[in-house]
Formats: C-alpha cells, sequence, structure tokens
C-alpha cells in the first residue's frame, strides 16, 4: 500500500535511494520540499545537475574538482614531495580542516576489500604509483582504521617499499577509532594521529 500520492511516492522512493538517508527521514524531506518556493526547489536540482555534469577528478591528486587541477595541487606553497593517501574527498576535507599539513594529498577513491570484490586495480593505486617515479620524499597513508583501510596501508606500503628509490612509508597514529571514518574525527585527534605517525 503505497502511503503517499503517486508523485509523492515517487520522490520518497527517490531521496530513500540515497546513502544514509531511511524511508522515515525521505518522507520528511520530500514534505520539507514540496513546502518549499519552487525557485528553491529548482536551485537545488540545478546544483545537483550541474556537480553531476561538471565535477571530476582533479588529474594529479584524484580528489573532486571542477577544474583540471584542483587547488590543493596547484597550490605552490604545498610540499609536493610529501603526499598523504586518503580514502576519499571527505576524508581529505577532514586534514585540510586542520590547516596545519602543508603536503599534498593522493584520493584513492575507495579502500581494497576483498570481501565487497574491490581489489588493487578498483581504486587508484596505480596513479599513486605513477607519481612515486617522480620527486616525493615521504607517503603518509592515512586510510581509514577499518579492516579495508589497513588491507590498503599494508598493500601500499609493500608496494612503495619495492621501489628502488627509498622513499618514506608512514602510518597515521592509531589514535583513530578503529571502524572510524576519518570524516568524524575531531581535528586534534587527527592531527595527533597526523604527528605521532610510524614509519613503516
Ligand atoms: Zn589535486
Amino acid at each position: 500500500m503505497n502511503l503517499y500520492s503517486g508523485k509523492m511516492n515517487r520522490l520518497v522512493e527517490e531521496l530513500s535511494s540515497l546513502p544514509g538517508i531511511g524511508y522515515k527521514s525521505a518522507g520528511r524531506l520530500a514534505d520539507y520540499l514540496i513546502r518549499q518556493p519552487a525557485e528553491k526547489v529548482k536551485s537545488l536540482t540545478e546544483a545537483m545537475l550541474d556537480a553531476r555534469e561538471n565535477v571530476h577528478y582533479c588529474k594529479i591528486c584524484y580528489t573532486l574538482t571542477d577544474n583540471d587541477t584542483c587547488p590543493i595541487c596547484a597550490d605552490e606553497s604545498r610540499d609536493a614531495k610529501t603526499i598523504m593517501v586518503v580514502e576519499d574527498t571527505r576524508d581529505l576535507m577532514a586534514y585540510e580542516k586542520t590547516g596545519k599539513y602543508t603536503g599534498v594529498y593522493h584520493v584513492l577513491q575507495g579502500a581494497i576489500s576483498p570481501l565487497m570484490g574491490i581489489g588493487p586495480n578498483d581504486i587508484r593505486l596505480k596513479e599513486l604509483m605513477a607519481r612515486l617515479s617522480g620527486d616525493v620524499k615521504e607517503i603518509i597513508i592515512a586510510t581509514n582504521s577499518s579492516l579495508e583501510g589497513e588491507t590498503t596501508a599494508m598493500y601500499i606500503s609493500k608496494l612503495v617499499k619495492q621501489l628502488p628509490t627509498g622513499i618514506r612509508v608512514s602510518r597515521i597514529a592509531s589514535g583513530v577509532p578503529v571502524g572510524g571514518d576519518l570524516e568524524n574525527i575531531d581535528e586534534i585527534t587527527l592531527l595527533r594521529a597526523l604527528e605521532g605517525r610510524t614509519e613503516l
């Protein structure tokens, strides 16, 4: 039985397909949306379409950006010899918010997960290895402390150590709770994890 009208039902179904939005929240959002001025809803849908069509990956670090190169990679004052490896753009944002990290990033766009069938070729690992042929002195692995994050960290560490270049590989300290997403952790904990990083 559909509790909503056909059109409301479609909206609720669409909204509840979004990550983290259950059927109840979708109902609340739909109810909110239909009460807004048409202009506001139009602006929201335009922002979604515009982002979908025009946001892509930075050609250097693979974070999301409007341009070929993201503002961090384009910033010459950043230390391009230190690369922090994170799982996604939200993790990058978490470290950027601390304002204390001056290196650059590499965004894997995922983590290795044998359970989910996500292998090394499904994330931006080849692209990371390609960057390491340049002038790089340290890789800071800041993947999440979940099973997938740890697996990915170990995998990258092994790959980098096989290189003849002697790049330092470190892992952020485990002040970060197990299974915790970096984006949910406060800035002080993030900085401590960075400062207390250990060589792998
Ligand atoms: Zn970039």
